[in-house]
């Protein structure tokens, strides 16, 4: 998960690939990634140009979730990436082959806490 102050997983630019842990993943190689977050907008300026600033005061999130269709409130939800300062994150991968091996990970991960989740309910 990504958090804190370093919003690029994995945390040193050295890292090899979270997935499959071969290949180093940094701006100087070849890679893709998955970028998230957000940016304040200063006011419209009367040239119609609007700045979009990354400020400290702001924290990113990214969370895949589930919710009954009950309406009582029951969820389920893995965190991906929580309180990353600055409010932008990027997870780094060597290939879509890892992309996508970690966001069936993902998937995965959060059916199982629906099924605990249903489980618990029923
Ligand atoms: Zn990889």
């Amino acid at each position: 998960m990504v958090s804190d102050d370093n919003g690029t997983f994995p945390h040193d630019v050295e890292s090899v690939c979270p997935v499959c842990g071969l290949k180093k993943v940094s701006s100087e190689k070849e890679h893709v990634l998955i970028h998230g977050g957000a940016l304040l907008l200063d006011e419209e300026s009367e040239s119609g140009v609007q700045a979009a600033n990354l400020v400290d005061n702001l924290q990113a999130f990214l969370f895949m979730g589930w919710e009954s269709n009950h309406g009582d409130g029951t969820y389920a939800e893995l965190e991906i990436a929580r309180d990353v300062t600055k409010g932008q994150f990027s997870l780094l991968f060597c290939s879509t082959k890892c992309m996508r091996s970690f966001l069936n990970t993902c998937v995965d991960n959060l059916e199982k806490q629906i099924e605990a989740v249903k489980n618990e309910f029923s």
